[in-house]
């Protein structure tokens, strides 16, 4: 089935709307007109009924018979018969302009008239409409007589047969004329529309999300389509090229671990025989499965924080969290010291599992880049949202700031404002995905709060997470 475009459905609305309005127009007018016309004759044949029984009515000694046949003749005119009545029902006298005719007398009519009441009804007298007024002739307040007075509807009924012609042609006309202007008018009015779409499809077959709709119009709402539109395609455009990096640099981490078991498999298969060597690539094999089930744990939620998951947050007590890790990481210490001052026993809504997460990072990193002999110390503390001036976000709320600070080698000034972003290594450091850091900032900004990085080469590192305590939900 063909499909009826926009440009015709505007053009029926308009051709729709407009046989409303003048058939409107049309039928208003014509009873309006209808009604008038009807009303002028009634008056015509009242006031001629009227000047006709008075004149009898005024004449008081002479038989009602002997004063009609002059009255009958001189208050007719072309189209207005006059027909008088004597008080038995008897005609006494007609007007020239019926000829050979009379105005019917019903039995029922001609009672009524003669017991003193006046009225209208239409009869049909050769073949045409006549409208006809009944009047009474009272002589001393008694009914003597009757006279009808009849006006032919045929001007009436022409007037408006008439009317209802020009009206049917005219409304005709109009549409047609209406329903041409509107289908060129309406192509022209969408023809910028038309252009967009052209050009939407066309980049869409091409698959060409770096094409752009080109727009020098007015800025109207096709204007601000096409923005929104460009703006859309820009957008697709970044998330297509990170979508592809990701993919990459997630097939690029997962080679390394998958090429080492490979070869630890290798050397098992070889040299299985030796206990020594089998003992030690198997503390490999088990070594490099962990790392890649991190690395994919990781890589998932990466995939989820860009999906938009969003994380459940319930009262956490953040001591024990940081415990935990303290704890935790001074299993694998290697002669570093992890010192954890007393944090305060605060409740915040966050997701305690996640937060383990960033805080094991953080750890986890200061272990990797802080030689034997060094100090992890991590530290907690309650900011009121009034009294701190140190991150701009801090309006009413309080606060937790937490700071895992290393004697490590420290970040190069380079390199610190990216090691947030994903995949990201400095030069030189081959341990490590690049994604920890990465996960930590979002995991953090779930909680609603922010985290920070200071650092000296040589000297060491310093992190800081501000964490927003509510009693609230977020
Ligand atoms: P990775 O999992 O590879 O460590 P991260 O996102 O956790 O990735 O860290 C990104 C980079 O930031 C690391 O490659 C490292 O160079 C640097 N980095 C992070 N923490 C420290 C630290 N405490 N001291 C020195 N360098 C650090």
């Amino acid at each position: 089935m063909r499909r009826i475009t926009l440009g015709t459905r505007l053009t029926l609305w308009h051709i729709s709307l407009l046989i409303l309005v003048l058939t409107t127009f049309a039928v208003v007018s014509y009873r309006a007109l209808d009604s008038s016309l009807r009303a002028e004759l009634d008056r015509v044949l009242r006031e001629r009924a009227d000047h006709a029984a008075l004149a009898v009515e005024s004449v008081p000694n002479l038989s009602i018979a002997g004063i009609s046949p002059g009255l009958s003749g001189e208050f007719a005119s072309p189209g207005i018969y006059v027909q008088v009545l004597d008080e038995t029902g008897r005609i006494v006298a007609r007007s020239a302009s019926l000829g050979a005719d009379a105005l019917p007398v019903h039995d029922d009519r001609l009672a009524e008239v003669l017991a003193g009441r006046s009225f209208y009804d239409v009869e049909s007298i050769t073949g045409q409409s006549v409208r006809l007024y009944h009047r009474p002739i009272l002589r001393n307040g008694r009914v003597v007589g009757a006279v009808e007075v009849g006006g032919s509807l045929r001007n009436v009924e022409d007037t408006l047969a008439r009317l209802q012609a020009i009206f049917v042609i005219s409304i005709a006309v109009a549409l047609i004329i209406a329903a041409a202007g509107s289908t060129v008018l309406t192509r022209l009015g969408l023809r910028p529309l038309t252009r967009l779409a052209d050009h939407a499809t066309r980049i869409e077959r091409a698959r060409d999300l770096a094409a752009r709709i080109p727009y020098s119009g007015p800025s109207d709402e096709v204007g601000s389509l096409t923005i929104t539109f460009n703006e859309m395609l820009a957008r697709l455009e970044t998330a297509f090229a990170a979508q592809q990096h990701f993919l990459a640099e997630a097939a690029h981490e997962l080679r390394t671990p998958l090429a080492s078991l490979l070869g630890n498999a290798d050397l098992l298969a070889r040299y299985g025989d030796d206990a020594e060597r089998r003992a030690a690539t198997l503390t490999a094999i088990r070594a490099e499965g962990r790392r890649t089930a991190r690395l994919l744990s990781d890589l998932l939620l990466s995939v989820q924080a860009d999906a938009g998951w969003r994380l459940e947050l319930r009262p956490t007590p953040l001591a024990d969290i940081l415990c935990y890790v303290a704890d935790n990481a001074r299993l694998h210490a290697n002669g570093v010291t992890i010192a954890l001052a007393d944090p305060p026993p605060v409740t915040l809504l966050g997701d305690a599992d996640r937060l383990k997460q960033v805080f094991f990072n953080l750890v986890d990193n200061a272990l990797k880049h802080t030689p034997t002999g060094g100090v992890i110390s991590i530290q907690c503390s309650v900011f009121s949202g009034q009294s701190s001036a140190t991150c701009a976000q801090l309006i009413t709320d309080d606060w937790l700031l937490t700071t895992v600070t290393d004697t490590g080698e420290g970040i190069p000034p380079d390199a610190l404002p990216h090691i947030f972003d994903r995949f990201y290594r400095a030069p030189g450091q081959s341990r490590g995905s690049g994604l920890g850091l990465a996960i930590a900032c979002w995991i953090v900004e779930q909680h609603g709060g922010r985290i920070e990085a200071a650092s000296r080469v040589g000297k060491g590192s310093a992190f800081s997470v501000w964490l927003p305590f509510h009693t609230s939900p977020l």
